[in-house]
This record gives structure tokens, sequence and C-alpha cells, in this order.
């Protein structure tokens, strides 16, 4: 049956939305499917991720993260990407699914024309970042498995130089942040997320059990900055590597003082979305905390470390929760990273790929063609 694209859309945000309240596992889109023989396919798939335990910040708590799940196939190749939409982004499955039934990649050759299609994409709406991130990600993924190089070896990045990656400790009662602790064992550095009013206690409570070094995020939760700083002084006597996001990100002056009198490096992540936000965060914060759901994909997070080294400023490669696929992409750029923060697919219990692995600490890519993944059920999207 032929679908005109008016009628397609309106099925597949119907279809979307039947999904938050049904379960539907089984829904499934494919479209460009009757275009021609040689065209890239889009198919995409709705997936729930469960969280090992609850995901609780400053603000909010959760124990689930929704995600869209892409494929697109060309020439008997599969390009494999992933949306993550944790509430704060504003996107959902709905969103999502609108945005990609309104991609029509069968106007392009071949994946290759990479910047022609992803300016295509950007254009089609203003914002949903996260959808635009899963085709940047399947594309890039297409060209590894096309020309049989991991993506690493196609930007002439040394793989042994990925950093260490830190491994989140959220916030929860003393017994369980301590199992938690306990739990990361395998990794060298521990991110903690501060922001309420028990800071030093959280912190006291790991010191109890370790002495790894840690970082904090802060996930705008500090409103006073003779307060933030009396807390970083008191962090940098608890061997804490910087402090990500500790004010709101409305609150830049107050933040530049913060970073010009702080003895620990200041990151951006809340306060910026895109990289034409990053040159007015010179002198306002150290760094930046790159993310795929924000950047758009590969392309841009790749433009926004050089962005961010011409400004003089420090990079880590961050994730939302999300499975292998989009932790395994994030990791081909973090050799290029000060930090990485690439935990999201270890938090979780439903990973469908396999990927990016931690070893001794340290983020270490394979030499699978692309961004690195396996599809653990291949069927996924039949
Ligand atoms: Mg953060």
């Amino acid at each position: 049956m032929k679908l005109h694209r008016r009628d397609f859309i309106k099925s597949a945000g119907v279809a979307a939305g039947a999904l938050l309240f049904t379960h539907c596992a089984n829904t499934r889109f494919l479209l460009n499917g009757q275009k021609k023989a040689n065209s890239m396919i889009l198919t995409f798939k709705p997936y729930l991720l469960q969280l090992k335990h609850a995901f609780n910040l400053a603000q909010s708590s959760r124990t689930t993260t929704p995600i869209m799940l892409v494929k697109i196939d060309f020439n008997g190749f599969t390009g494999y990407g992933e949306a993550s939409m944790p509430p704060y982004l504003g996107e959902s499955h709905e969103t999502v699914a609108k945005f990609l039934a309104k991609t029509d990649l069968s106007q392009f050759p071949d994946p290759f024309r990479l910047d022609d299609i992803l300016d295509y994409i950007d254009g089609i709406e203003e914002n949903n970042r996260a959808a635009k991130a899963s085709i940047d990600m399947a594309l890039h993924d297409l060209i590894g498995k096309i020309t049989n190089q991991p993506l690493y070896n196609i930007w002439g990045i040394n793989p042994q130089n990925t950093p260490l990656t830190s491994f989140t400790i959220g916030m929860d009662t003393p017994e369980i942040v301590q199992q938690k602790t306990l739990e990361a064992a395998p990794f060298k550095i521990l991110k903690v997320k501060l922001g309420r009013n028990n800071d030093k206690e959280l912190i006291e409570t790991i010191r109890a059990v370790t002495d790894k070094p840690i970082v904090v995020d802060v996930n705008q939760g500090w409103t006073d900055k003779k307060l933030a700083l009396d807390m970083i002084h008191w962090l940098n006597e608890k061997n804490v590597l910087f402090v990500e996001q500790p004010m709101p990100k409305e609150m830049i002056d107050e933040m530049a003082w913060l970073t010009q009198n702080s003895p620990l490096p200041t990151f951006a992540d809340e306060a910026f979305q895109r990289k034409s936000d990053i040159v007015k965060f010179k002198g306002v914060y150290s760094g930046i905390n790159i993310k795929l759901m924000k950047s758009t994909g590969l392309r841009e997070a790749h433009q926004m470390i050089i962005i961010a080294r011409a400004l003089g400023m420090k990079v880590m490669i961050g994730c939302m929760t999300e499975t292998s696929c989009a932790v395994s992409a994030a990791a081909q750029l973090s050799a290029w990273a000060d930090f990485a923060d690439l935990d999201g697919n270890l938090l979780i219990t439903n990973d469908i790929y396999d990927g990016v692995k931690v070893i001794d600490g340290k983020i270490t890519l394979n030499n699978l063609p692309g961004i690195g993944v396996k599809a653990l059920q291949p069927d996924f999207f039949d």
C-alpha cells in the first residue's frame, strides 16, 4: 500500500503516541521502502531503557528512559543510530517519530554526502536534536561499514589515546550509595551528582569506602556563588577533579566569577546545546561537556571540539542513558577529550548492542567498522 507522506506522518504520530500508553512493542516504521532500489532506507522503532538504579538528580528522579533505535540500510550495509530522550530535552517517542517520518533520504545518492544530508536534516526542524543525532550516527556507521574502517581510523585518531571514563554514583541513601560505589570497582574515576542539601555528607559517605578521584555534577543545583566557591574549596581537599554545571545556566556573571576564583575547573553541560553557544563561554566555564544528543550527532560534536580547543577550553565527552550504540559512537571521538563520562550503557539492564568496553577504567575501542557495534537482537527491527 502506498502511503502519502502527510498520511504517514499522521499515522506515525498516532502509533508513537499509542506506544506510550499501550507498550505496543512491535510498532515499526519503514520509510522510502518503495523508492529507488539503491536508495538509503530508514527504519526506526521505539524502545524503553530500564535503569539499574533510580536516576536521582537535583530536581527529578526516574527509572526508565525512552529511546528511538534507528537503522539505515544501503546496498547491503546497515548503519545503526539512536535517539535518547531524557525528559529535560523535551523530546519523546512521539516527537522523534514525527521528525523521522519527515525525513526523505532518497534524494541523496549515498551516505558519503554527509554534509549535504546533515544540513538538510538540521533544516527540517529547529530542535529535535536527539532525532537528528540518530540519523547522523547511522550515517557515520554506514560510511565506516562500506569502507570497512572504524570511525576513529577515518578521522585519524589514535585509539590508544582514549581517556579513563567516570562512572556515576547517583544520589541515594548512604547504604545504596556505598553499594553503588562498590559496584563501581572497575572504574578509576567516580562521578557524583550533587546539588541537594546533603552534598558534604554524600562525598563523605563515598570517601568512607574509597579514595578514588571524584568528579562532581551539580546539575545547576547551587544558586549562591559564594557558597558554591566555599563548597568547591572543600571538594578540592577531597580529591575532586572538576565541577560540572555548578550553577543555573542563566547565572552567567556569577558563573564567570566562580570559574575565575575556583581552584577546580568548571564544565558547562545544561548551559549549551549547539556549537554556536560555545564562543560565549570563554572565561565563564573552563570547559564543555559534549553529548551527541545535544550536538545533533558526531559531525557537530567534532566541530565543537575544534571550537573549544581554539578558545583554550577543556573538553569532556558525555552521554545520556543510552545503549552501547550511542555510547560507542561517542567513544569514537573520546581520544580527543580530556575526560570521558561514557557510562550510560552500563547503567541500564536491557542493552541490545555490544560495543565499546571499559577495561581497567579506560574507554577501549574495538576494531569493528563504523561506530563499533554489533546488534544483539538482529531481528529487532523486523
Ligand atoms: Mg551533566
